[in-house]
């Protein structure tokens, strides 16, 4: 009997010790642990996300993580059309960073918007390089580029036969819509990219010219 109690006794205080260990053991039971969160430096982020050390609980941040950048640096200069420009330098006067950065040159942009070179014809003048009025923002330069006179202004055109001009140099094309030998625009040209056969005059403002079916490589070879 007296075996019994003390046995009930042994039972009674583990399970008392049992309960003790299941209510007191849960370490989040008042609130979650986090790990300080990681700073920023100049080049890289910190975290954004940590979790709980006793368990699997995230806490999470939307600001405060992002890359800082280096401070104190001589600030950069941006190119131009014509200037080459140059990235920030310097070194950096944060605190635990000290980092040297080195100049970095950004090339000149060159003018936007021009009209490429292109080919003088027997009547119109071109240009050997890229001309017109430059578009980028706080530039609006004009470039007049080199000009090449009309190679036959007294002549004209040579399309005498051919939809491309015979005179040498002259490589000027009859398109649709272009003024025709006759006065007029042209309005029909079939089949495209063949040598005149004859051509009449339209009434008004058209002209109609009709091709042979010569391919265009025997009309180069008589320029
Ligand atoms: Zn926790
Ligand atoms: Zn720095
Ligand atoms: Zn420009
Ligand atoms: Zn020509």
């Amino acid at each position: 009997m007296k075996n019994k109690i003390k046995l009930l006794g042994i039972i009674a205080i583990v399970a008392i010790i049992a309960a003790c260990d299941s209510g007191t053991n849960d370490p989040c039971a008042s609130g979650h642990t986090f790990p300080s969160w990681i700073a920023p430096s100049c080049t890289e982020n910190g975290n954004s996300v940590r979790t709980c050390i006793n368990c699997t609980q995230t806490d999470t941040r939307t600001t405060g993580y992002a890359a800082l950048g280096h401070e104190g640096l001589t600030p950069g200069v941006a190119a131009t059309c014509t200037e080459a420009g140059s990235s920030e330098s310097g070194n950096c006067t944060r605190p635990g960073c000290g980092q040297i950065v080195t100049e970095t040159v950004i090339p000149a942009l060159g003018h936007q918007g021009l009209t490429p070179a292109f080919a003088a014809t027997c009547t119109t003048a071109g240009n050997s390089q890229a001309s017109g009025t430059c578009s980028r923002p706080g530039c609006g330069q004009v470039i007049t580029g080199t000009v090449i006179p009309a190679l036959f202004p007294e002549l004209g055109h040579d399309h005498i036969g051919s939809l491309i001009c015979k005179r040498i140099g002259c490589n000027h094309q009859y398109a649709l819509g272009d003024l025709g030998p006759t006065g007029g625009r042209i309005f029909h040209i079939n089949p495209t990219g063949f040598t005149v056969q004859g051509y009449s005059a339209g009434t008004g403002a058209t002209a109609h010219l009709n091709f042979t079916d010569i391919p265009l490589i025997i009309l180069k070879l008589h320029q």
